[in-house]
């Protein structure tokens, strides 16, 4: 039999093993590691020979596919993109970028110990909340504050804290679903809460409330309507009156803001969002994420009354949604940025992408043309655009930007964004009309010289082999 013959050629584990190469191996990976990537290469050809398929029996190929596995298998999951799609906020691409300034404190608070919970002066425990509560009231002036893990750990504390077993009022036109898991009638039914609908989907009147409200009522939630507008014959309720409502019903108003603008964004230009102080002016208790557009890192922040905050601290669910201490650090340091009042315009990327000039964008769209002009094989060509802000803000609003479009000519599109995609870090673009286009608003400066030398490496590569044979367009 011929496949007898091919089993008697394949080289043995243990010879591959003794190969130089898998020896250098050694100097990284432990032995039982290499010998299993050794044993699985050898087992996969095996397997091509038992249903007759193509067979490498090379030991020095078979080398290198062993050398090629255990170099993939190694590599980071979680690694570093070049984010050229212009969405701010993009969830799946880790939303907010932090500071630089921020770095130094992650530093230090992750290779050192740190009074996370000690207070040093008075040899006593101390609470890992108090590090940023003192720094949030300033900012937003509310009485107190919290932090958790996430906004959603956030809404879920507060109402089970204080609706668990009642019943919490929201308006039809705020019962939204927020990235395909945040619900808010799941939230309350999580909590063994009671959701009551009030009004309709385009209007609800204060009347709706006060009829809804009876002695089971818990809380009024109010829910920020980010990612999606109700636009046309709409009627809401002013938050001050409805503040007035709950308190005189001595109910909490809670207010699910979703992203927490810290700074009017009107000044720099942009139809503005409610900021965070602006909120917490006619409401009880409001949640709000990290890493939205106060550009920190992933965090549930709740400011308010102190009584309710208190209330909070008190329960034992906050152990399990407590905040890390290198999340702590970088939402420190990212709200200090604040506080200092420097220009945070400039030292929050979330913000300095979103306001960017045009004359900036100008400026990096030609020198990223530039930088890609000279490679062969590669039209290129500078055009206007839209950016999107993300994360679920601003649904509607569009910035302008300027776009590199390119097109390739020695392969197709799909087969150059697959590349780049392949590419350490990983390029993701935008692919329309048949073109590769790179939005410069979310691009570094480093992005644009790494950019450049992706595209350098895989044209060169592609000119190298001429036209692919399978060359589509
Ligand atoms: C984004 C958002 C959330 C979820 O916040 P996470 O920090 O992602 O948990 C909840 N509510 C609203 C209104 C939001 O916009």
């Amino acid at each position: 039999m011929v496949n007898q013959d091919l089993l008697r050629q394949l080289p043995a584990v243990n010879d591959l093993l003794q190969d130089e190469q898998i020896q250098q191996l050694a100097q990284t990976y432990n032995m039982q590691f290499i010998k299993e990537n050794v044993q699985q290469v050898i087992a996969k050809q095996r397997n091509k020979i038992s249903i007759n398929a193509k067979v490498e029996l090379d030991p020095q190929v078979l080398v290198k596919k062993v050398k090629e596995q255990v170099t993939q298998q190694t590599a980071a999951s979680l690694t570093a993109v070049i984010n050229a799609t212009g969405i701010i906020l993009h969830t799946n691409l880790g939303r907010a970028v932090l500071a630089p300034a921020v770095q130094q404190e992650l530093q230090a608070i992750a290779f050192n110990y740190s009074n996370l919970e000690y207070n040093v002066s008075a040899k006593a425990r101390g609470s890992r909340y108090d590090h940023v509560e003192k720094l949030l009231t300033q900012l937003t002036k509310a009485p107190a504050a919290l932090v958790v893990n996430n906004n959603a750990a956030a809404v879920m504390l507060i109402l089970a804290t204080l609706a668990q077993d009642r019943e919490v009022i929201v308006s039809r036109g705020e019962l939204v679903e927020i990235g395909g898991s945040f619900r808010i009638p799941e939230i309350i039914t999580s909590i063994q809460g009671h959701l009551t609908e009030v009004g309709t989907t385009n209007k609800t009147r204060l009347s709706d409330y006060q009829r809804a409200i009876n002695e089971q009522t818990g809380a009024i939630l109010k829910v920020h309507t980010s990612n999606y507008k109700i636009v046309g014959f709409t009627e809401t309720v002013a938050e001050d009156q409805l503040l007035q409502l709950a308190r005189s019903k001595g109910l909490p108003l809670i207010t699910d803001l979703g992203s927490g603008l810290m700074v009017d964004l009107k000044a720099a230009g942009i139809e503005s969002e409610p900021t965070v102080a602006q909120v917490v002016q006619n409401s009880d208790l409001v949640a709000f994420s990290g890493d939205k557009l106060l550009g920190g890192p992933q965090a549930g922040i709740i400011v308010g009354q102190k009584k309710y905050i208190d209330q909070l601290k008190q329960n034992q669910l906050l152990r399990a949604l407590r905040i890390d201490k290198l999340t702590l650090a970088a939402l420190e340091a990212t709200l200090r940025i604040y506080q200092q009042g420097a220009d945070v315009w400039q030292a929050i990327p979330t913000l300095q992408m979103l306001t960017s000039s045009s004359e900036l964008l100008l400026a990096k769209a030609h020198k990223l043309q530039k930088l890609l002009a000279p490679i062969p094989h590669l039209t290129t060509q500078l055009c206007e655009g839209f950016s999107a802000v993300g994360g679920g803000t601003f649904p509607d609003l569009q910035l302008p930007t300027f776009l590199v479009e390119v097109q390739p000519k020695s392969l197709s599109v799909t087969q150059l964004d697959t590349k780049l995609r392949q590419a350490a870090p990983p390029i993701i673009t935008r692919v329309k009309d048949n073109t590769i286009q790179l939005d410069v608003r979310t691009l570094s400066d480093t992005n644009l010289l790494q950019i450049a030398q992706t595209f350098k490496e895989i044209m060169a590569d592609k000119g190298a082999h001429g036209h692919e044979e399978n060359f589509k367009r």
